[in-house]
């Protein structure tokens, strides 16, 4: 395990009603004494009521996505300061599904980045290479690319999360061998560091991309890597609390 305190966050995307609100219940009730930090980002509609749910739990409630203005005319979009206001802590920007459903690019997930600081939230900014980048043998020039596109000058431990994501691993149950997932979060820590200055270091890696509680005592121990972003295996919160567990 890395040095910096574990975070081990949760994306429900698209998915839980009011009725899934039971799974936060049970999540507070699991997380009591737990040796790392732990968020669930559901959906917006949910993020108030869950954020209330969790209270002073320890469990943090964010936002999967965020608009780079604070309010204004963008039908169907929510401002940073939204998510903040109802309660959220933390915002993820750039996953692969708003990198893809919604043609976002490293200039656009830059400003959401900076979006969500301005709201006082942490951001977890996402990256990962495509099954035809890791088959050209690309994927440490594509997390150098996203990296320099995306992360906004100013990053820093408390205001930023980075979550290494291969699309090729994200729901399908595949994930890359340990060597090769350390090697890329040595590659992004190394990318940080050399930009910002050796306290980037400190900036905490996710990995994300079919994380079970079956393979998460396998991958939360590698050097560089400092948590997990977990979208299937967060919706029901057994299988989230056996992930925390092996990050305890
Ligand atoms: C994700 O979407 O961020 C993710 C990692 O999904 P899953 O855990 O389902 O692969």
């Amino acid at each position: 395990m890395a040095v910096n305190r574990p975070l081990i966050a949760g994306n429900w995307k698209m998915n839980g009603v009011r009725a899934n609100l039971a799974e936060i219940d049970a999540l507070v009730a699991g997380i009591a004494g737990a040796d790392c930090d732990v968020a669930i980002c559901p959906p917006a509609t949910l993020i108030s009521e869950a954020a209330g749910r969790a209270g002073d739990s320890g469990l943090m409630i964010g936002g999967q996505d965020c608009h780079t203005a604070a309010n204004g005319a963008h039908t169907g979009d929510t401002a940073a300061e939204m998510i903040a206001d109802a309660g959220g802590k933390l915002v993820i920007v750039g996953h692969s599904e708003r990198r893809a459903d919604h043609g976002e690019g490293d200039a656009l997930v830059r400003a959401k980045a900076e979006a969500g600081w301005r709201a006082g939230l942490l951001v977890i900014l996402c990256v990962g290479e495509t099954e035809a980048h890791r088959r050209a043998d690309q994927t440490l020039d594509v997390l150098s690319q996203q990296l320099a596109g995306s992360v906004p000058d100013g990053a820093t431990a408390d205001k930023l999360v980075v979550a290494y994501e291969p699309v090729w691993a994200i729901g399908t149950g595949l994930t890359p061998s340990n060597d090769d997932i350390q090697a890329a979060h040595a590659h992004i820590r190394g990318e940080l560091v050399a930009r910002l200055g050796p306290e980037a270091a400190g900036i905490r890696l996710l990995y994300g991309g079919s994380v079970k509680p079956g393979n998460a005592s396998e991958i939360l121990p590698l050097p560089d890597v400092d948590g997990a972003l977990v979208g299937g295996a967060s919706l029901k919160a057994a299988d989230f609390l056996g992930i925390i567990a092996a990050a305890g």
